[in-house]
């Protein structure tokens, strides 16, 4: 790799002296490695396979298995979301694609041992950190991270398990996605799990689970919520559950009427808003009832989570959000902040800690290292957007790194087994594609003898003595 981007930093850039011509049709492939085998990483593997250039691409991932949030984020009872692993695994078995699982970058391979094996890296790790609320008893016992929920029920090998389900009343924080994957599992009933992917011992915490109502707290309108509209719309095919809606809080303030004229999806949420608003209840047996223009000040209890104060909120005129007035206690054993992550900074990469990400240009990295060191996915342009967003995104990384690829400096050991020999001297128990297919044939014959799609392996030792064949 280079160190030094060239001044005026332009993509007119002409042949280096340094390049080693790799990457040209014809010439020596391009090594790249791809930190992060989520979608992101693997969009980028597979942009890297569809510009027609020779490349050899080494995917790097902490993890035994692949697919990252498709694998461990997406939500069980959303099946066709995670069925685009097929299409990532396609990119992953591609001859010029090698993935090395169990390999954690920063410890099993440094920023100088990447820099020695090849012309770039693309680093795509995601944004694994939570976000606080900052107001008192966020950390009592039955206040939890989505995060940490999610990772329970998808079976990720670092969860720890809590008691999730054991609240009868849950306050969700939030008005994205994940609130509403928060929300909408938490009501759902375990007989509408037993067909997907949700591993055995969350299964048997949804026997016996008990929510009978959940509270969604949006800190803003409805105009301002970041759902999407089908993630809203599916609530209301939830067997047993009425969705508890105040026209009142339906009325636009002036930000959010013009939010509505000019953005699609936030019209379209709302309507659904008010078809619900305007159904009224069927008297089921479970609630989610949708709270705008509220937000938490306070997290009751001694120990545990026993209420939270929730505040009426407002835009003043300077346009901020301020507490309006009235508070309310909601009755509540848990409560779940999916207010958005945050990126983590990386060894030797700069880190911008007001907006979580690395600092970059169209995926290329700005600062410390300049040309060879990208970015793809959220810790590129935080934690925004849907799976597929993934895709176009790493492909404007590829393009940068594809017009600076004339600048690369060689390797000093571009052999791909160079990269094998030093984890194997290293110790580390690196896990390749064929490797992982055994994982994943485990998974789905174990699955099939339950009538599920696959039972998950959740342990890092029991994955890796599956994939040692
Ligand atoms: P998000 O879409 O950014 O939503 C975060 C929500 O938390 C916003 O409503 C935000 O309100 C609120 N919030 C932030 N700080 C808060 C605070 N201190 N107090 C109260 N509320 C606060 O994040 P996300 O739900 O974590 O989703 C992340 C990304 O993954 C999104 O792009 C999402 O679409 C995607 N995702 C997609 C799916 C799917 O397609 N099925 C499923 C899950 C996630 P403000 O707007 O006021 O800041």
């Amino acid at each position: 790799m280079t160190r030094t981007a060239p001044a005026g930093d332009d993509h007119n850039v002409v042949e280096s002296p340094n390049g080693d011509g790799a990457g040209k049709p014809g010439g020596r492939p391009l090594r790249v490695a791809v930190v992060g085998a989520g979608p992101a990483g693997v969009y980028a593997a597979g942009a890297l396979l569809d510009a027609q250039t020779p490349v050899s691409v080494d995917v790097i991932e902490a993890l035994p298995a692949p697919y990252g949030l498709v694998r461990y984020g997406v939500a069980p009872d959303h099946p066709k979301i995670k069925s685009v692993s097929t299409v990532m695994a396609r990119i992953l078995a591609s001859p010029d694609v090698r993935f090395l699982g169990n390999v954690t970058y920063g410890v099993d391979l440094t920023a100088d041992d990447l820099r020695r094996h090849y012309h770039a890296v693309i680093h795509a790790i995601g944004s694994p950190n939570e976000r606080s609320l900052a107001v008192p008893g966020e950390h009592l016992e039955g206040s939890f991270a989505a995060a940490d929920f999610v990772a329970w029920y998808n079976g990720h090998p670092h969860a720890v398990p809590r008691r999730f389900l054991q609240a009868r009343q849950a306050v969700v924080v939030g008005a994205g996605n994940v609130a509403l994957d928060v929300a909408r599992m938490l009501v759902t009933d375990a007989e509408a799990l037993v067909a997907t992917d949700l591993p055995d011992h969350a299964l048997e915490a949804w026997r016996a689970a008990q929510a009978s109502d959940v509270y969604l707290l949006a800190r803003r309108g409805p105009a301002h919520a970041k759902f999407t509209t089908p993630e809203l719309r599916e609530l209301t095919a939830l067997d047993g559950v009425d969705l508890v809606v105040d026209s009142a809080d339906l009325a636009l303030d002036p930000a959010g009427e013009e939010i509505v004229e000019s953005n699609r999806v936030a019209r379209r949420n709302v309507d659904v808003l008010r078809e619900w608003a305007d159904r009224g209840l069927t008297g089921a047996p479970r609630r989610i009832h949708f709270r705008f223009w509220t937000r938490p000040i306070e997290i009751l209890g001694s120990e545990r989570v026993e209420g939270v104060v929730v505040e009426r909120t407002t835009i003043d005129a300077e346009g901020r959000l301020v507490g309006a007035g009235p508070t309310e206690k909601l009755p509540a054993q848990a409560v779940f902040r999916a207010i958005g992550y945050a990126g983590r900074a990386l060894p030797g990469l700069p880190f911008d800690d007001a907006s979580g990400t690395v600092p970059n240009v169209e995926g290329r990295v700005v600062g410390s290292d300049g040309y060879g060191t990208y970015v793809a996915g959220w810790i590129k342009r935080g934690p925004t957007g849907v799976i597929g967003t993934n895709k176009s995104d790493a492909a404007e990384t590829v393009r940068t790194l594809l017009v600076d690829a004339p600048m690369f400096e060689p390797p000093a050991e571009p052999e791909p087994e160079a990269v094998t020999d030093l984890l194997e001297r290293r110790g580390v128990r690196y896990v390749g594609w064929g490797q992982w297919l055994l994982v994943d044939e485990y998974e789905v014959a174990s699955g099939t003898r339950t009538g599920r799609p696959r039972l998950k392996v959740c342990s890092i030792e029991e994955m890796l003595d599956i994939s040692a064949g």
